[in-house]
C-alpha cells in the first residue's frame, strides 16, 4: 500500500447480489480496496468467497439481467459501474484487462491465434495499417515466449498446449499495454511445471510494462511468491488485508489462520501440524447473524456475545497497516506473538 500516491483502482463498497429462485444470494458485500501502480494483490479465499465476482465487476461483466451491483469502481477516474457501454469499452484492453482459468474457453477455436491477438489490438487502433499489426502481434508473441512465431501466428488453437494457449490469452490482455491485469486463477488448468513458467512470464511482463496485477488463487505458495499485498475473503467480505509478511507471519483474523494452516512454512518452521476449518462456508442467501465465520471459528466467544450479535467492520490492527474484520483481532495477534503462525 503506497500512502501518498493516486490507487490506479479503486473498489469502494461494491455489492453484488443475484436472484434466485431460492432468494436473493449476496456474492459481494461492502468490499473496499485500493490497488497501486505497479503492485502485486492476491485474492484468496474459498470457494464462493466471493472472489471471482468482484473480479468480473471490475470489468462490469457480470450479467446485469441477473447480478445488481452498487457501490463504485474508479478506473482511471470512470466508475466502472455507472459508466456508458461505450466508455466501459473504451477502458477494457486499455485500462484493465482480464485473464481466466481456462485458456480454452478465452480463445476462439475458429481464429488462428494471430487473428485474435491482431483483433484485440484493433479494437483500441482502428487506424493500424496491416504491417503494423503484423508487427505488434509477432512483436507480442515472442514476449510472451512462442517459439517460431512467424509459423505459429497462423496456426489455430487446438495446435497448442495448454501453458502455450495460456500465453496466448496473455498476449491478447497485454497488446494494448493495460495499467491494471487481473488474473482469475490463471495456471489452475495447468501442469504444475507450466504453471511456474506462467507465473514467472506474468512477473516479469509486469516489471516491463509496470502494470498493477490483481491475482485471484487458492494457492497460498504463490501468493508468498509474488504478494505484497494480501486480501483475504469470506462469504463476500474482505475479512482480512495485509503485507504479505504480516499475513503469513501474524494473520490478523481466524479465517486467515485456518486458510494457513495447511501450507508449508512460510520464512520460519513454527506452524506446526495441519489445522483446518472445521464446517463449511455459510450459504449466501442467509449469512449468520453477527459475524459470518462464528460457527467455524475457534476463537468465537459463543452465545449472546458480540461474535454471535454483531457483524465485524474491516478496521486497522497491528502497527503495520493489516485490516482485519474481526472484534477480538487483537487477541488473535497476541495469541499468534507477532512472529510466527502458532505461539
Ligand atoms: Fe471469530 Fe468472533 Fe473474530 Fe468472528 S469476530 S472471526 S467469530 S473471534
Amino acid at each position: 500500500m503506497t500512502e501518498n500516491s493516486v490507487p490506479v483502482l479503486s473498489v469502494q463498497n461494491l455489492r453484488v447480489s443475484f436472484d434466485t429462485q431460492d432468494g436473493t444470494v449476496h456474492a459481494v458485500d461492502g468490499v473496499s480496496f485500493d490497488a497501486y501502480a505497479g503492485e502485486t494483490i492476491c485474492i484468496v479465499g474459498e470457494s464462493g468467497s466471493g472472489k471471482s465476482v468482484m473480479a468480473s465487476s471490475i470489468m462490469r461483466l457480470n450479467n446485469s439481467s441477473t447480478a445488481t451491483t452498487e457501490g463504485r469502481i474508479l478506473v482511471k477516474g470512470l466508475d466502472v459501474l455507472s459508466a456508458s457501454e461505450e466508455e466501459v469499452r473504451g477502458i477494457r484492453g486499455s485500462e484493465v484487462a482480464m485473464i481466466f482459468q481456462d485458456p480454452m474457453s478465452a480463445l476462439n477455436p475458429y481464429f488462428t491465434v494471430g487473428k485474435q491477438i491482431a483483433e484485440a489490438y484493433v479494437v483500441h487502433h482502428p487506424g493500424a495499417s496491416k504491417h503494423e499489426i503484423h508487427d505488434v502481434v509477432l512483436a507480442m508473441m515472442i514476449k510472451v515466449g512462442i517459439p517460431s512465431p512467424e509459423k505459429r501466428i497462423d496456426e489455430y488453437p487446438h495446435q497448442f498446449s495448454g501453458g502455450m494457449r495460456q500465453r496466448i490469452v496473455i498476449a491478447i490482455a497485454l497488446i494494448n499495454n493495460p495499467k491494471i491485469l487481473i488474473a482469475d486463477e490463471p495456471t489452475t488448468a495447468l501442469d504444475v511445471t507450466v504453471q511456474a513458467q506462467i507465473l514467472d512470464l506474468m512477473m516479469s511482463l509486469q516489471k516491463e510494462f509496470g502494470m498493477t496485477i490483481i491475482l485471484i488463487t487458492h494457492d497460498l505458495g504463490v501468493v508468498a511468491e509474488v504478494a505484497q499485498d494480501v486480501i483475504v475473503m469470506y462469504a463476500g467480505h474482505i475479512v482480512e488485508q495485509s503485507h504479505v509478511d504480516a499475513l503469513f507471519h501474524a494473520p490478523t483474523h481466524p479465517y486467515s489462520w485456518g486458510l494457513l494452516g495447511s501450507v508449508a512454512s512460510y520464512g520460519d518452521n513454527k506452524r506446526g501440524g495441519l489445522l483446518t476449518i472445521s464446517g463449511s462456508p455459510p450459504s449466501l442467501i442467509s449469512l449468520p447473524v453477527g459475524c459470518s465465520f462464528h460457527p467455524r471459528c475457534a476463537h468465537s466467544k459463543g452465545e449472546g456475545s458480540v461474535c454471535m450479535t454483531d457483524s465485524p467492520s474491516l478496521r486497522s490492527v497491528g502497527s503495520d497497516g493489516s485490516r482485519s474484520a474481526c472484534h477480538l483481532a487483537d487477541d488473535v495477534l497476541v495469541s499468534v506473538g507477532r512472529r510466527g503462525f502458532r505461539s
